[in-house]
């Protein structure tokens, strides 16, 4: 039996000496799932599919903080816009844009973060480093997008050395960003990397947000 309870309390103890926030990430599994880990206290979940995200925050309470962490298509920013609490996921120009434009029709500014790619596989999305300057060029214009950091993933191996690097690289990138002349509306908070099978390295590596599904709930059944 998966102790949710207790998988919620080990990684919580984890994190909290880095002051880094913990996102249970429930895709997949149902609503009775979430709502034991909401009554053992835990408030930030994460979802990658707008469908899912949308079912589930109809259907549960509202002081769950949504946050939106897989790839997300313009056409349904829509759908998640007045109530996500953070899109994770940000990797272009038009996304943002599109974000900005449902947030200023709910006049509410919804917080962002860049997706950057890091990881060695084609496959994995995000930006590259000149993008994200490029981006963060642009940001000036959203009256209602707001960006507050980065997220990354690693890639998916066993070489911990070649996971370290790209933690590194990210946050080297995030040091930067901060360091430098951000827009007015854009600033450089959270570092959302690590999952369940790296979220050690991802807090040793200056992670403030680690998002963790597996080592919470257990293995996700995909049909
Ligand atoms: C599924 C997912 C996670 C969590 O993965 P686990 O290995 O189950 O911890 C984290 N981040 C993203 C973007 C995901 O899609």
């Amino acid at each position: 039996m998966i102790d949710i309870k207790r998988n919620l309390q080990s990684i919580n103890n984890t994190a909290q000496p880095f002051g880094a926030k913990v996102v249970a990430v429930s895709k997949t599994h149902p609503t009775e799932t979430i709502r034991e880990a909401y009554h053992a206290g835990h408030r930030i979940f994460g979802e990658n599919k707008v469908q899912e995200i949308v079912d589930k925050a109809d259907e549960l309470p509202k002081d769950i903080e949504w946050h939106m962490i897989g790839h997300l298509q313009t056409n349904k920013v829509k759908f998640i816009a007045a109530f996500v609490s953070l899109i994770h996921s940000v990797d272009s120009l038009k996304l943002l844009a599109e974000i900005n434009k449902q947030g200023a029709k709910l006049d509410r500014t919804i917080p962002c973060l860049i997706q950057v790619h890091i990881a060695k596989e084609e496959t994995k999305f995000g930006l590259e480093e000149h993008e994200v300057f490029q981006l963060l060029e642009e940001a000036n214009r959203m009256t209602h997008a707001k960006i507050v950091g980065l997220m990354g993933m690693a890639t998916n191996t066993d070489d911990d050395q070649q996971i370290r690097g790209e933690f590194k690289r990210l946050k080297s990138l995030f040091d930067k960003l901060r360091q430098s002349n951000l827009p007015h509306n854009a600033e450089m908070k959270e570092l959302s990397m690590g999952m369940s099978s790296d979220y050690q390295m991802a807090l040793d590596e200056g992670s403030t947000m680690i998002r963790v599904g597996s080592m919470i709930f257990g293995e996700r059944q995909y049909i």
